[in-house]
């Protein structure tokens, strides 16, 4: 008997469609097919994958008369209709887990950079200009990190951040629930005002929502230590921008580094455009082994659900 049915509309990871085609399953590529393809198609599969591209609406969750499972290689899931996929049972599932190091190992990229003003010292050299006297920087080793939000990639960092003799500090939400996990990565579970008095390098990593939307504003800046770091490569929306762009003008903050902004990408550069401004095109999952891990968890997902 044939395997299970699977309709790939978008470019994964060609990883996850091996692991698919090993279990048996038939794995149809379509990694440009339209929206009217698509509905035409999807009565014949059992699953889908999408990344974001694919629209997932009612109209097609209506045409697919045996889909079980609608997996998405990524984060978002905003592309699918989640409330007519639940009315029909179809189970959707997604890898929030995939780029979780590769924004771990992101961020210790940029607490290095504004540390050492690598971005600066290199932008110089491209030049012509021998600037060294003017590059003094400090060192990690020994400087406090303040963790907002402790889940996937709090974690990741923490212990990643631990290695290099920093002491880390973090922000947790539910404290009872998660401090066994805080203890393994080696942090210290403090209040945020605490959190933000005391580190050299605060860093987010909290979800976007209309309770952390400018979680971090003039207030909590002004609760920060003169001359510290912030860091932003959670959603642009929880940190105020102006009031950021307000404190590296004014010296309060010695720097900061973002890979995420308000509107991306963004059309004011009066923030980006900062000397002390490390900014990046929101890359933080852009690694081959997250676009790998993206495709093989979603496979792995599909699995379990059809067997
Ligand atoms: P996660 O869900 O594992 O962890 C988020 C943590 O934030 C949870 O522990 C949650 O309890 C906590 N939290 C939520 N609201 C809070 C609040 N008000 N105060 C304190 N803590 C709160 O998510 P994750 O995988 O660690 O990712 C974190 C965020 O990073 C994602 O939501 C996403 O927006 C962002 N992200 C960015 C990139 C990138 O390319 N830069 C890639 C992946 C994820």
């Amino acid at each position: 008997m044939d395997g299970p049915r699977v309709l790939v509309c978008d470019p994964i990871h060609d990883e996850g469609v091996k692991i698919l085609r090993e279990a048996g399953y038939i794995v149809d590529l379509r990694t440009s097919i339209t929206a009217n393809e698509f509905v035409d198609a999807v009565g014949d599969f059992d699953a889908i994958v999408v990344r974001s591209r694919t629209k997932v609406t009612e109209q097609a969750l209506e045409a697919g008369k045996r889909l079980k499972a609608v997996a998405r290689a990524g984060v978002g899931l905003d592309n699918i209709d989640l409330n007519a996929a639940k009315q029909r049972g179809i189970i959707v599932v997604n890898s929030p887990e995939a780029p979780s190091n590769a924004v771990a190992e992101l961020v210790l990229g940029l607490m290095l950079s504004l540390a050492r003003r690598i971005p600066e010292a290199d932008d110089s050299m491209k030049k012509g200009k021998w600037i060294k006297k003017r590059l003094t920087g400090i060192e990690l080793k020994g400087k406090t990190l303040g963790i907002i939000g402790f889940g996937r990639i709090g974690y990741q960092l923490a212990k990643k951040a631990g290695a290099l003799e920093m002491r880390v500090l973090t922000y947790v939400r539910e404290r009872e629930k998660f401090i066994e996990f805080v203890e393994e990565a080696g942090a210290d579970a403090v209040d945020l005002d605490e959190l933000l008095g005391s580190s050299d390098f605060v860093t987010i990593h909290v979800p976007l929502l209309p309770q952390t939307k400018h979680m971090i504003g003039t207030e909590e800046i002004s609760a920060m230590k003169d001359g510290a770091y912030l860091i932003n490569a959670a959603r642009g929306g929880v940190i105020d921008e102006e009031a950021l762009r307000k404190a590296l003008v004014s010296g309060k903050l010695a720097g900061a580094a973002l890979d995420v902004y308000e509107e991306e990408p963004p059309r004011d550069i009066s923030l980006t455009g900062l000397q002390n401004v490390v900014s990046l095109p929101h890359i933080g999952a852009a690694t081959i082994e997250a676009k790998r891990a993206s495709s093989t968890v979603v496979a792995e997902k599909l699995i379990k659900i059809l067997g």
